[in-house]
């Protein structure tokens, strides 16, 4: 029998999402270790890990719906990272990381800088969405360089690389984009660099904005009732009519 492998079988259940995917280990003497065994046709014993092994399907599996990784072999091992679910990544290189076998260690693959991550602390999972019913999933696997690169300092989010917006501390937050056209994107800009923000995401930038805008509002009605100026017909004041 194959032994140091680790096996992708589907395990039923979980109405069409990733969990339906189930991970178990035949260590180097040929014993089993359940990995993950959610759905219905999970499989937790010796032998109903045998009994695929050996027939290559089962009642819940298909012969194409099983997949074999050795551990000593890393062309499998990089397929595995890059085919695999990022969560059920993460679990499993969690599960070999406390399982700490120096023949058995698979490894995560950076989506943005292509690195290898052995260790599942390295890893964080980002875009997140659903897939059906309550279950959620990750469609981003980034080691922690990349992914505190990509994070917005003020909400502390990680956006992708569109979403964020470059403060740099020349003043010309303007970089390479049009985004700051308006003027109070420009106010909020200044503000926040003001703060010691180097990076952040649209989303902040449009609401420290509209606070900007709503306090310059504020003030100028309040001046424009107590003074006359400006006068509450002005141009000036058309924002408060419309
Ligand atoms: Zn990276
Ligand atoms: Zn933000």
């Amino acid at each position: 029998m194959k032994t140091n492998i680790l096996v992708e079988y589907v395990g039923g259940g979980y109405s069409g999402c990733i969990w339906e995917y189930n991970y178990f280990y035949i260590d180097e003497n040929s014993k089993f270790h359940d990995i993950m065994s959610s759905g219905h046709g999970g499989i937790t014993t010796q032998a109903e890990a045998n009994n695929l092994l050996t027939n290559g399907h089962n009642d819940w599996t298909d012969a194409d719906q099983v997949s074999i990784y050795h551990l000593d072999n890393k062309d499998e091992l990089t397929v595995f990272a890059k085919e695999t679910a990022c969560p059920n990544i993460q679990h499993i290189i969690l599960w070999f990381n406390e399982y700490n076998s120096p023949i058995a260690e698979p490894f995560a693959i950076c989506s943005k800088c292509d690195n290898e991550l052995t260790n599942a602390d390295e890893i964080q999972l980002t875009d997140f969405r659903g897939c059906g019913g309550i279950m959620t999933t990750a469609d981003t696997l980034l080691c922690y360089e990349c992914y505190s690169s990509g994070m917005c300092g003020c909400c502390n989010e990680y956006v992708s690389s569109d979403d964020l917006v470059y403060l740099d501390n020349e003043g010309k937050w303007n970089k390479g984009s049009d985004r700051f056209e308006e003027e109070y994107k420009n106010k909020a800009a200044i503000s926040m660099l003001e703060d010691g923000l180097d990076d952040v995401c649209t989303e902040c930038i449009k609401s420290r904005a509209g606070e900007i805008e709503r306090d310059e509002h504020e003030d100028m009605l309040f001046q424009s009732l107590a003074t006359g100026k400006p006068d509450m017909f002005s141009d000036e004041m058309r924002w408060f009519w419309t």
